[in-house]
């Protein structure tokens, strides 16, 4: 075990203690919290402790409030649920209970606490802190304890962590642990559809959130779901004779199966509670609808298992910002929680967030329901505009552009295929059929776009038809057919003509570096092929997530999905041998996003990327520590260790030799072999993540076409917005000029982005998994 808690000779200052809780309901992701919180504090030279059983443990302290060491988190990220336990704790309600609370804080010398847990736990860590000050001073004058022993602890250093399967604090996007509440949810109801088809029925499903409606209108979007109830925007009072009208018509198109998604709080626009015993009375009606129809309820298996890639990854780096926050407070700091806008990690003042949550709530009572829309976050407002818009095909005639405003829009899907690119296809058909757009299938890509009208065609250019789109929510690969083709390897003046003899309006692409390329390739031929000058627009998808313009990429979640659960499996599979290291080959061409972010989500012991290079040093070093690691191993943990190379790492040193390698330095102390998921890493059913951005990516991709209108050729030709690719930057959700991505923001030889935004994560496994540091080379 490193030696990450040596203090400085010279400065002989007690090390800091700082503590980390879990508190309220349990959500995956928190043990990833601790181990993060821990392992940081350990690195950066502070002590670590863990308060079990919530609150509860900080009222009882003892034995409750233990000091913890490096190994003492060894393979937690695998684990679901909360492993110092959580707790409804009623004495924290009161001041007494928090006086002891004070107290055994002090007792136990603790400098700092990170509190994981929902808005009641951030609650009641908020109005610890405003007390503060009035706790020492009655511990003072009550006798338990001196002002000698008070003196260093004046003001209470929290930060906050939001851990809850509902996502219902303001102020951030996700919550630790609601995407695997999600995945769960979907994977659920991808089940009931399968039977709900095969019988021809119809399903009222329950999913959590009394006052957050967000696991309910995800799970909405993911799955493509006939009707959903949310407790924050109910229906207008004619909510019976809309879901029959929405459910009829989607019979009448031909659907087979209905799924109605109803969350815990839902309610009328009078504070009527929506029971799924009332919906299910209302499809079954025999004058009505007379479908047979189910209810279920899911309960608490959207808490349980393990973690997806998504929130390891979130409490991995939250918790890592959370002890980088304690350290940096003042007194003078206002009390900070650790909140992720898009893809951007921030501080944000716990107060306004807790208020903020409440208000949400206060709202919903008293039927404000703008106002309880307002209070929720941006990504919240734009999933409940793409639910409506995808699920209900032309409902609304105001909807309806007129109809020289109404576009012939291609449909094109290039490269490998990746998850959720189906899910972008059917969000932006149904949004099209909506606007009275049309939407055109050309099939296997280019390729097939220009060899359509041969005898034996390859693809071919259709219509949508929206029942067979509707189906395509969940399903993986690339129901269109995606092809590696490149326009100009097909012709570029062939593609040119085809955009005329078609009377294409814009061209909407799905996929990766290819479609990339693509784009560019179509912009650069603009001035040579007037018919070029339409709008294009690339949403990326791809699992290398190696697209200039984005910080994510469609099916690089799914991959880190799949990646993860082999990786799990892996270790476990070491549980009989326990002395052994893992070698496994990961994707990603030459981006090393994704080996990083499973070894994120994983914990690997090493990564190797193509942007760092493998050295001989590098090896040596990392052998040199598993050696160390070996030595002092002393069964903590049975399962095996990880290192994760990506598959352009090094020319010379792959996988297998890395393993062959390791097992030859090893001298039988330890065991070594190398593993390739390979295509594994494709995925099969694309992940709830990929599914709900696909959506909301697409529906703003058309929504950009649809500004420029038909035969604006000459506004296309003068505005580079006209050849875009949507992304996820930072805190943002933006559309790049391909002029500006292809000339300034792409390393074209390494088929990447020239900055990549992930190398702090990178240190992060390094930190976290204890690898020891080594000459980098030049
Ligand atoms: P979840 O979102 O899963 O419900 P939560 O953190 O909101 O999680 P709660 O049961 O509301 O769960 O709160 C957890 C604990 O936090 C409570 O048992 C109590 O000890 C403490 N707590 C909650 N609200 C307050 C409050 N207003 N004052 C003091 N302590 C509180």
């Amino acid at each position: 075990v490193p030696d990450h808690g040596a203090t400085n000779p010279e400065t002989p200052k007690p090390k800091k203690k700082i503590a980390i809780m879990t508190s309220g309901g349990d959500s995956p992701g928190m043990n990833g919290v601790v181990r993060a919180c821990v392992r940081m504090a350990i690195h950066l030279g502070c002590e670590a402790y863990c308060v079990y059983e919530g609150y509860e443990g900080l009222v009882r302290g003892g034995d409750f409030i233990r000091k913890m060491e490096w190994h003492d988190v060894r393979g937690w990220l695998s684990e679901g649920g909360t492993l110092i336990g959580t707790a409804r704790c009623m004495a924290f309600y009161e001041r007494p209970g928090r006086l002891i609370a004070a107290k055994n804080m002090i007792v136990h010398g603790i400098d700092a606490i990170i509190i994981c847990g929902g808005d009641g736990s951030l609650t009641g860590a908020d109005r610890f802190r405003a007390e503060w000050p009035s706790l020492l001073e009655e511990l003072v004058s009550t006798k338990q304890l001196t002002e000698e022993q008070i003196k260093p602890y004046q003001s209470l250093n929290i930060v906050g962590l939001v851990g809850s399967i509902d996502n219902d604090l303001s102020g951030t996007d996700a919550t630790i642990g609601c995407y695997s509440a999600l995945a769960r949810i979907c994977e659920m109801v991808d089940y009931i559809e399968a039977t709900a088809s095969s019988h021809s029925r119809a399903f009222v499903i329950e999913v959590m959130g009394r006052h957050c409606g967000w696991l309910a209108l995800m799970a909405g979007v993911a799955t493509g779901a006939d009707f959903i109830f949310i407790p924050e925007k109910p229906r207008e009072d004619n909510w019976r004779e809309e879901m029959r009208s929405v459910i009829e018509k989607h019979r009448k198109l031909g659907k087979r199966k209905t799924i109605v998604i109803v969350a815990e709080g839902a309610q009328d626009r009078h504070g009527a509670k929506i029971t799924c015993e009332m919906l299910k009375d209302l499809l079954a009606d025999k004058n009505g609808l007379a479908l047979d129809t189910r209810i279920t309820t899911l309960g608490h298996v959207q808490r349980g298992g393990t973690a997806v890639a998504y929130d390891r990854m979130l409490g991995t780096l939250q918790g890592v910002e959370a002890v980088k926050a304690v350290l940096e407070a003042s007194p003078e700091t206002e009390t900070c929680f650790i909140a992720i806008t898009e893809n951007k990690i921030v501080r944000k003042p716990l107060m306004e967030a807790v208020r903020d949550t409440k208000e949400v709530a206060q709202a919903i009572d008293m039927h404000d329901f703008d106002k309880a829309m307002a209070l929720r976050d941006h990504e919240f407002a734009d999933q409940y505009n793409s639910y409506m818009m995808t699920t209900r095909v032309q409902l609304d005639s105001e909807m309806v552009l007129p109809e020289d405003k109404q576009m012939k829009i291609g449909f094109i899907n290039v490269g490998a295929p990746a998850g959720g690119m189906n899910a972008a296809v059917r969000g932006a058909v149904a949004y099209c059929l909506s606007r009275g757009h049309q939407a055109v299938a050309i099939h296997n890509g280019f390729a097939g776009f220009a060899r359509h009208h041969d005898d034996k065609p390859l693809g071919s250019v259709r219509p949508f038809d929206w029942l067979e789109v509707d189906g395509w929510a969940s399903k993986g690969g690339s129901e269109i057919g995606t092809n590696r083709e490149l326009p100009n390897d097909s012709g570029m003046d062939l593609i040119a003509d085809l955009i005329t003899q078609y009377e294409l309006d814009a061209l909407f692409l799905v996929g990766g570096f290819e479609a990339f390329t693509a784009v560019s390739q179509l912009r650069k031929a603009r001035d040579q092929f007037p018919s070029l000058c339409i709008p294009m627009v690339l949403l990326p998808a791809t699992i290398s997530n190696n697209v200039p313009g984005t910080e994510y990429s469609l099916g690089s979640d799914t991959c880190l999905n799949e990646l993860v659960n082999y990786c799990d499996k892996i270790k476990q599979s070491a549980s009989a041998t326990r002395r052994r290291v893992f070698v496994i080959e990961t994707q990603g061409g030459r981006s090393g996003y994704v080996a990083t972010l499973a070894g994120l989500g994983v914990g690997a012991s090493a990564v190797y990327t193509p942007e760092e290079g493998i050295n001989i040093d590098m090896l040596a070093a990392d052998i040199h520590h598993l050696k160390e690691v070996f030595e002092h191993d002393k069964g903590q943990s049975r399962a095996g260790r990880l290192i994760l190379v990506n598959e352009k790492a090094s020319k010379v040193y792959s996988a297998k030799l890395i393993a062959d390698i390791i097992r030859e330095e090893a001298q039988d102390r330890f065991e070594s072999r190398d593993s390739i998921p390979g295509h594994v890493q494709q995925g099969g059913v694309p992940s709830a993540m990929d599914r709900c951005r696909a959506v909301r990516l697409a529906i703003k991709c058309i929504q950009h076409i649809e500004t420029y209108g038909r035969s604006a050729h000459d506004r296309v030709r003068d505005d580079p917005l006209s050849a875009s690719v949507i992304g996820i930057k930072g805190a943002d959700v933006t559309f790049s000029p391909m002029k500006v991505l292809e000339e300034k923001e792409t390393d074209w030889p390494n088929r990447r982005p020239r900055e990549t935004y992930w190398t702090d994560m990178k240190d992060v496994v390094d930190i976290l998994g204890g690898r020891p540091s080594y000459k980098k080379p030049e």
